[in-house]
């Protein structure tokens, strides 16, 4: 029987699917399936279009008879389109994107039927909430949940085939009010991060009365041929290879990085942005990445809320697509070994109603005090929260890229350019100065001309960092690529919300005593800088060197997702979260473990299906490999020729036999220590045995000996697509 393997690469050379992308203006079919507020005006009376608006605008409660009016809008507009149902869309604490589809059919009391859809249906509904994890709040309260609207995302259809589904973005909170969802705590985080922003930026301008936080992700995938990777279990049930020998070439040519795009990923990426378009996700850019079978798209950057909601659905609508085209899309952290990995660059900033991007540098002293107000106020920030950032981007898949030496290390640290670092310096080291009125030289600098250069210069050495300065925002590099972007987000919104919070207090206290205000606010950066320049580091990120380095200046360097957690357990994040009103106790505490289990259900599934492949894959053919061989030394003696001659299929048949003595060995030991660990009851203990006790013990070894006898069986025995085979699609 030919095995999945065979039958896939020879498949490989027909095409498997007609592209349909045929080329088109993007701002033809741009929001198509929005119910975008220039829509909703021709859908809705007057009345309840100033109510939506208000409600987008200021996030104000919508009543329940306003509600009616506005269901009945986007019925009439999503039915005009052929929807015959809708859905609450919403993101629960499994890392996906959940629905429940209604029609809008229903049966009146007399028995007439009728297609409605109510302001109740529009605004709060009840879904089973007992599928989704909870993190043991549903235990000590109740199984049901609410689906809650959040209108400050726009309503869309989604297509799948022919069906077409009207989906509302809501929140998702249980019986009694506890956030179940990744949306809740960032809409609080953001409200709070606009309410801090506002208040400082007052000290510079009376005018401004909103701030935005924004998100322009980088979302990195791989693609590679489903029917390939129908035969690897481990891509299908883990996302990633859990064995496999690195090919003759990989990376090191780097001739795949901006070079052409293979065709058949070409016509994926068109139909996929296609979707896209139509549901207002304003992807802009699309390339190969480093790694072989490895591709970026980044979009326009949008209010935070949106973007997490536009990358959430992004990575739905790439995973859907892709089947069409024959494909897979691997969104996991670390699909193959030895290669690079994939991340979810978050670049980040803050704007405001008057159109200020408050990280760019300004071009009057005035408009440069505010941008070294958000910029320090931002490195601050990171400083003291270095933990709960990492906490933030921690999983089990992105422990493959953080602390290994090909990406951010899980040392969190900033790079900002040679000319911010020395504008620091300046500062910094007038101690004792008082900052006077005709002191100003500091924000004479000419900073908004000097930092595109600098950037540039910079491009590679930045590479290495987990959080840069890139001009005019932060990008946020450790986010995992499967990431959902609202954790880091929620966290990152949060600490800066805060950091912002008491820099007011601190600048409102020297002006109490009698002090200038641009001198207050000059000191209190000055202690800022001197308190957190820790954190700023230029160098290489993944040299040894810094390690040791970040050692001495007490950074913390937490390399796994078990450890890395305990962030949530610390005063300072309760306090962090609980006081500004971001989670409740309970909330944390659920949403610590609900990461655990996670983590360990990943690291289970991966070590069940390494034994499955030892046993049923790799063991087999080698097994064959070995008959073959005893076979021919049989025959080879029969035959009476010298042992000479013979004396390296003897080597051969006994390395093979080490290998595969060696992997039943730790195969079995791996299932005892799992069956140790899954009697742990604590949550903590049993991630922290499966991390140490169970991946890191052995899934390496393991591999290393699958790996080397893919090295020395026949070809044509061995079930698994290889990495040279997965990788280098045509
Ligand atoms: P690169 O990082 O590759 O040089 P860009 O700087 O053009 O590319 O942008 C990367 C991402 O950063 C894009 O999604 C872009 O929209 C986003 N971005 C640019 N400016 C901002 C900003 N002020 N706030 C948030 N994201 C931004
Ligand atoms: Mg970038």
């Amino acid at each position: 029987m030919t095995s999945l393997r065979f039958k896939a690469i020879e498949k490989l050379n027909k095409p498997t699917s007609e592209s349909n992308g045929s080329d088109f203006r993007i701002t033809k079919i741009f929001n198509e399936n929005v119910f975008t507020l220039q829509t909703a005006r021709s859908y809705l009376s007057e009345e309840a279009y100033k109510s939506l608006v208000a409600s987008v605008k200021s996030g104000k409660r919508i009543d329940r008879g306003m509600g009616n009016s506005i269901a009945q809008g986007l019925r009439l507009w999503a039915e005009e389109k052929g929807v015959t149902h809708f859905t609450h869309w919403f993101q629960p604490l499994n890392g996906l994107s959940a629905e429940k589809h209604d029609s809008f059919f229903t049966i009146l009391s007399d028995g007439t039927p009728l297609e409605d859809f109510d302001g109740g249906a529009l605004i709060q509904q009840e879904p089973d909430a007992s599928s989704f994890p909870s993190g043991g709040l549903r235990a000590t309260f109740e199984a049901r949940g609410y689906t809650a609207w959040d209108p400050s995302s726009p309503a869309f259809i989604m297509e799948i085939g022919n069906g077409k589904t009207l989906c509302v973005p809501t929140i998702f909170v249980s019986y009694t009010g506890e956030s179940l969802d990744a949306k809740t705590p960032l809409l609080k985080a953001l409200a709070f991060l606009d309410k801090a922003a506002v208040d400082v930026c007052q000290y510079f301008d009376k005018n401004i009365s909103k701030v935005n936080a924004t998100l322009g992700w980088e979302q990195e995938y791989f693609v590679v041929d489903a029917g390939l990777a129908s035969a690897r279990p481990d891509l299908l049930l883990t996302g990633r290879t859990l064995v496999g020998h690195s090919p003759a070439k990989g990376q090191q040519l780097e001739d795949h990085y901006f070079g052409a795009i293979p065709e058949r990923v070409y016509a994926y990426m068109r139909d996929f942005e296609k979707e896209a378009y139509k549901l207002g996700i304003p992807l802009r850019t699309r390339h190969n990445e480093v790694a072989p079978a490895q591709f970026e798209c980044a979009p326009i950057y949008e209010e935070t809320n949106l973007a997490v909601d536009h990358n959430t659905l992004l990575m739905d609508i790439m995973t859907r697509v892709a089947k069409r085209h024959g494909l897979i899309v691997l969104l996991h952290e670390k699909p193959f070994a030895g290669i690079n990995g994939s991340g979810k660059h978050n670049n980040w900033s803050m704007s405001t109603d008057t159109g200020v991007n408050l990280l760019a540098p300004g071009k009057t002293p005035k408009t440069n005090l505010m941008f070294l107000t958000f910029f320090v106020n931002t490195i601050k920030a990171v400083h003291d929260y270095a933990e709960i950032l990492r906490a933030s981007i921690a999983s089990a898949g992105n422990d493959h890229r953080l602390g290994a030496n090909e990406a951010p290390p899980a040392i969190i640290s900033i790079f900002i350019g040679k000319f911010l670092t020395d504008v620091l310096k300046q500062i910094e080291t007038r101690v004792g100065d008082k900052f006077d009125e005709q002191d100003e030289a500091m924000l004479k600098l000419d900073i908004h001309r000097s930092i595109p250069e600098l950037m540039l210069d910079n491009t590679d050495r930045n590479r290495t960092s987990p959080f840069a300065f890139t001009g005019n925002k932060f990008e946020f590099r450790a986010v995992g690529s499967s990431a959902n972007c609202a954790n880091a987000m929620t966290t990152l919104n949060t600490v800066m919300a805060d950091t912002l919070r008491k820099f007011k207090i601190e600048v409102d206290a020297l002006i109490e005593k009698g002090e200038k205000k641009e001198v207050a606010i000059m000191q209190t950066i000055q202690h800022y800088i001197v308190q957190s320049k820790s954190v700023l580091f230029e160098g290489d990120g993944y040299s040894d060197d810094w390690e040791k380095e970040a050692k001495k200046r007490g950074l913390p360097n937490v390399k796994t997702t078990p450890q890395a957690l305990d962030a949530y357990h610390s005063e300072k994040t309760k306090k962090l979260f609980v006081d500004n009103g971001i989670f409740l106790l309970p909330e944390i505490e659920a949403r610590h473990e609900i990461m655990l289990e996670e983590y360990i259900k990943k690291i289970q599934i991966e070590a069940r299906v390494l034994g499955d492949l030892a046993s049923t894959f790799v063991i087999p053919s080698a097994l064959k490999y070995q008959n073959l061989i005893s076979d021919n030394i049989r025959g080879l003696k029969e035959s009476g020729i010298s042992e000479k001659l013979y004396a390296n299929q003897i080597q051969i048949l006994n390395k093979i036999g080490e290998h595969i003595q060696i992997i039943s060995d730790n195969v079995e030991q791996m299932i005892e220590e799992r069956k140790k660990a899954n009697n742990v009851s604590n949550t903590r203990e049993r991630a922290l045995l499966y991390c140490e006790k169970i991946k890191d013990k052995y899934f390496g070894t393991i591999r290393y000996h699958i790996d080397k006898l893919e090295l020395m069986v026949d070809d044509s025995f061995w079930s698994l697509p290889k990495y040279r085979e997965l990788l280098f699609l045509r």
